[in-house]
């Protein structure tokens, strides 16, 4: 039997709360190893520290080693691989979406023997079954990519799980919850049926050819057997969140999670909507479930940008209506917006201002826009020459990594470190507040020189109305 270190590298974006990440196929695979009678244990590489990482080995002592790479952390699995190619570590695996997307690049890393290209749990404990050679009663693995061979041929990634029922409840005990931790994130659902150029979704779904059986959900008794076993480990579960972007996109699934939650679990929770799929009934089923919070992506109040740089498909009027059939029902709402995505300028970042206005949301979320690898937009970043080379750390720490002429940088970070408080406030009146706006040179205004004494907001990028 064998002990399983995951390294699940990635950045965390600034607001996010300090604590576990929790990523539901890592916790699933560490059920399902567990069952195998191996013994799992999971390490957290948010950032590049070579003696904790060494200490952290030392102690963990692993047979096997899986690397987990978020698309916003190449270059620190990179070093982090590195650093363990220095100390004669066992066999690496590289899973994850950056792994799935780019496998010959993350094959290429320091260390890796090889990659998990597709849905990780069945192929990485194939590639344990197999005595970590690949091949098992001399058929390969489907989806493991070894370092040996290169990419032949006739590689296919691993199959998508079809019965998403068929595995067990994710092992949470890996993600260093304290007992007391109030509120978990259940995930219902594999695969989406939108197409967001933003999103790595379309990718992954090309991947395996756009098979019709790409989204998948899990059966609302499934998941509320989940919830009864992490209600059991963690006694002081108050309330849930839904993160995943299908989990409303099927009515008569959300119709009978709404009524099987309702009866077997009726804690409180939020979950992500689309607007673009909010009607009448997903808002009451919703409430009735005992949904008390949704967020939504705005990501642009500009048309243009939210449609046809974006390819959300989604109207200024659905995303009104949805804030609308939410506040009609008391469920509070979050509006999340993405200031710098490609194309923008200051114009069509004061139109999210004004939509948000309109919307009134209780709690605004801005973060500066990302080209996640392997995206459609990060693609037409690329495409018009904007990819600077200032790297995934802005991710991080909410700077932009494009160079825009329409919206440099600076004025970027400018734009989101005001932005949630220019929608949560009304513009201000007065001669002071009207010298402040004065455009002293493109993407700057005076008070951005002189500061508080000419407009006092500024600071905090997540702003709560009530
Ligand atoms: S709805 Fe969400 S998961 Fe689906 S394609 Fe759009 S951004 Fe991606």
């Amino acid at each position: 039997m064998s002990r399983v270190l995951f390294l699940q590298c990635y950045r965390r974006p600034p607001g996010e709360p300090v604590g576990p990440r929790y990523e539901a196929s890592l916790g699933v695979l560490s059920a399902m190893l567990k069952a195998d009678g191996h013994t799992t244990r999971l390490i957290p590489v948010t950032h590049f520290d070579a003696a904790a990482l060494g200490a952290a080995l030392k102690e963990a002592c692993p047979d096997v080693v899986l690397v987990h790479i978020d698309g916003t952390a190449v270059d620190l699995a990179r070093r982090t691989l590195g650093a363990l190619a220095e100390t004669g570590p066992p066999p690496i695996v590289a899973a994850g979406t950056f792994a799935t997307l780019m496998p010959s690049t993350a094959l290429s890393m320091p260390a890796v023997n090889a990659v998990i290209v597709g849905e990780v749990e069945e192929a990485f404990r194939g590639w344990v079954r197999s005595g970590l050679s690949g091949s098992a009663s001399d058929s390969r693995v489907p989806g493991v990519m070894l370092r040996s061979e290169g990419r032949p041929a006739t590689f296919r990634p691993a199959p998508l799980i079809d019965d998403l029922d068929a595995l067990p409840p994710a092992d949470r005990s890996i993600f260093g919850y304290p007992p007391s931790h109030p509120c978990f994130d259940i995930v219902t659902s594999r695969g989406c049926p939108m197409r967001c150029a933003y999103c790595t979704n379309d990718a992954l779904r090309g991947l395996h050819d756009d098979p019709p059986g790409f989204v998948r959900r899990r059966s609302p008794d499934h998941v509320c057997d989940e919830i009864d076993e992490l209600c059991m480990n963690f006694p002081e579960t108050q309330r849930l969140r839904f993160p995943d972007h299908a989990f409303a996109l099927d009515y008569a699934w959300l119709e009978s999670f709404a009524d099987v939650y309702a009866h077997r679990c009726g804690l409180p929770f939020s979950c992500h909507l689309r607007a673009n799929s909010v009607d009448e009934p997903t808002v009451e089923a919703l409430d009735a479930a005992g949904c008390d919070e949704a967020e939504i992506e705005i990501v642009s109040g500009s048309n243009f940008i939210r449609n046809e740089i974006l390819e959300m498909d989604t109207s200024a009027r659905q995303i009104e209506r949805a804030f609308e059939l939410l506040g009609d029902r008391g469920i509070r709402t979050r509006s999340i917006n993405y200031v710098g995505a490609p194309y923008s300028s200051e114009i069509t970042e004061s139109d999210t201002v004004r939509l948000n206005r309109r919307l009134k949301p209780d709690f605004v979320q801005v973060r500066v826009y990302y080209p996640f690898p392997n995206t459609r937009a990060a693609g037409i970043a690329e495409e018009m020459g904007w990819m600077s080379n200032r790297g995934e750390v802005c991710f991080a720490e909410d700077r932009s990594v494009l160079d825009m002429p329409t919206l440099p940088a600076k004025t970027i970070a400018r734009v989101a470190r005001r932005m949630a408080q220019d929608i949560s406030e009304p513009p201000r009146q007065g001669w002071r507040a009207a010298l402040g706006r004065l455009p002293i040179f493109p993407g700057w205004r005076l008070s951005d020189v002189l500061g508080t004494w000419l407009d006092p907001r500024g600071g905090d990028a997540v702003a709560p109305r009530r």
